[in-house]
């Protein structure tokens, strides 16, 4: 008897494999906002609403953006260094959402308003 392939009949996960923030093209999220800098980098994701819930959810809704290692981790600019950098990856992240999933409620998903 020949067995056909089942289809898969796994429920569909949400899962956003792609920033709804930024295109992954090479160059830094940061560097564009604040220096108007194209240059391509090595790129590192960065998960905008950190914690474990959040992360997951940021991962799910596709709130991620593409850095370099000087505004991720090393610079006086970096998202996890610096404060104002922090914040206005979070505002842009809440509009990006907001813009995207307009049936679904910010605060009530990520429990906070950025804005
Ligand atoms: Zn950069
Ligand atoms: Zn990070």
């Amino acid at each position: 008897m020949i067995e056909f392939p089942k289809k898969p009949t796994k429920k569909k996960r949400k899962v956003h494999a792609k920033s709804i923030m930024q295109r992954k093209d090479g160059t830094c999220y940061l560097c564009k906002w604040l220096h108007d800098d194209w240059t391509r980098h090595e790129l590192h994701e960065h998960h905008v609403f950190g914690g474990v819930a959040n992360r997951t959810l940021s991962e799910q809704y596709g709130l991620k953006v593409y850095l370099c290692l000087e505004h991720h981790l090393m610079g006086a600019e970096a998202v996890h260094k610096n404060k104002d950098s922090m914040d206005l990856v979070r505002r842009e992240g809440q509009k990006a959402f907001e813009r995207n999933y307009p049936e679904l409620d910010f605060v009530e998903v990520f429990g906070k308003n950025y804005l």
